[in-house]
């Protein structure tokens, strides 16, 4: 990891959540000197099976990587992530079309959220300034006495913290952001779509073959709904289902074996070959809902400041969210460099600053949606060649 040379800080750090912006954010702020202490209310998962044994895929761009880069932890991550150099649409009758993602070489990357994770968790175990707390779910924030209630997930015991200063990286629903939400003038919506979401698998072929070209991010758009597919570096593809609730073709009327068969069959002729896993998955795999939240201020009196999903939480059809919560620490650390040992200046800017970007990702995400499920497939917007599948 680089060494910039930063004036030495050993006020303590409190942060709750250890997913993908707390582990990031952690190494930035430990790099200064700070003491900083992450409680996470899972298990360590660099000790667990991944969820139900699957593993789930980001596509990390850009700015994810200027943020991984602003830590020197860029290689680490590239060793385990695929370059994606373009789209590939899956009609219904199973022809093949691509649109580049942008000129030669430019790219997004499959990165398995898992792996990413466990990286930069050994990355903040190994910093001597970090101290990582599994199986500590925060229960309660007191602003006021800089109190915070834990229950150890594995005693069930709850017991009470004093924090200095605290960073709030717990996700779309966040227990930091919940008691800045009693507070005075405290702006807070949270939307849903009628879409859930339903995680599959295309398995590797013989000797860890991909079965599609691994070199694209696969979607079959169906207008009302879609599929889409990232690989994995063992040779199989994590496919998401973004898939009504109710209606005629829903989540709802899809009830048993014989109509997810028939259904998929129908709808995606080219994949369920692919899918041997296909009913035990869908029986088995949750339904997940997907939901923007927006809030505002996001900082409080200089001394707690919200980051990553906590927020705001995006729906994932721009694949931005993950890469606006590390640029969060990008930006942060910037306003700790440019106002150092000033929080409540730091914190103020940090909002004023990433509030307009992370309002607009949001609409952006609602509105890539239709454009991935229905307008990619109109012929207007087929700027690349078009090949017959094999
Ligand atoms: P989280 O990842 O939610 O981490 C929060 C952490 O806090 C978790 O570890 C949680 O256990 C912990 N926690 C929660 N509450 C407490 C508590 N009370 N006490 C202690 N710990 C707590 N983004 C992209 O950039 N690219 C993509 O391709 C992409 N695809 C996506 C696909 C799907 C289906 C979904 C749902 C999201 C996708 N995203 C993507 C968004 C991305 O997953 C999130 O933006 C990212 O995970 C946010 O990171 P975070 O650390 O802020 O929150």
């Amino acid at each position: 990891m680089s060494a910039p040379a930063f004036a030495a800080s050993s006020e303590p750090l409190t942060i709750i959540g250890g997913g993908l912006v707390g582990s990031l954010l952690a190494l930035y702020l430990a790099r200064r000197g700070h003491q900083v202490a992450i409680y996470e209310r899972r298990p360590d998962p660099r000790y667990q099976e991944a969820a139900e044994g699957r593993s789930i895929n980001l596509a990390l761009s850009d700015r994810g990587w200027r943020a991984l880069e602003g830590i020197g932890v860029q290689d680490d991550v590239r060793r385990v992530a695929l370059p994606l150099y373009k789209r590939a649409m899956h009609s219904i009758d199973g022809q093949l079309t691509y649109q580049a993602y942008g000129r030669e070489n430019q790219a997004i990357y499959s990165v398995s959220r898992d792996g990413l994770n466990r990286t930069l968790l050994d990355l903040a175990e190994a910093h001597p300034n970090i101290t990582l707390h599994f199986n500590q779910r925060c229960l309660e924030v007191d602003l006021h006495q800089r109190q915070l209630t834990m229950r150890d997930t594995t005693t069930q015991q709850t017991h009470v913290l004093t924090y200095h200063r605290l960073f709030g990286t717990d996700g779309a629903f966040s227990a930091v952001r919940g008691a800045m939400q009693k507070t005075e003038r405290f702006n807070y919506s949270q939307s849903y779509l009628e879409y859930g979401y339903k995680e599959l698998q295309i398995v590797a072929g013989t000797a860890g073959k991909w079965q599609l070209d691994k070199e694209a991010l696969h979607i079959w758009p169906r207008g009302q709904y879609m599929m889409i597919a990232l690989p994995n570096l063992d040779g199989s593809f994590n496919c998401t289902l973004f898939f009504p609730y109710e209606g005629e073709t829903s989540f709802a009327a899809l009830q048993t074996p014989a109509q997810v068969q028939a259904f998929f069959e129908r709808v995606f002729p080219d994949a369920v070959p692919l899918m041997p896993n296909l009913l035990p998955e869908f029986a088995q795999h949750p339904t997940s809902s997907l939901v923007t939240v927006r809030c505002y201020p996001w900082s409080y009196q200089g001394e707690v400041v919200l980051i990553g999903d906590a927020s705001h939480a995006i729906v994932p059809f721009y694949g931005q969210g993950m890469n606006a919560g590390f640029e969060d620490c990008t930006v942060l650390d910037q306003l700790l460099t440019e106002f150092a040992g000033d929080w409540d200046t730091v914190f103020a800017e940090f909002q004023r600053r990433r509030k307009p970007d992370a309002d607009a990702m949001a609409d952006l995400a609602v509105y890539n949606f239709q454009e991935m499920r229905d307008r990619v497939a109109d012929p207007r917007f087929l700027l690349q060649k078009k090949i017959e599948s094999k």
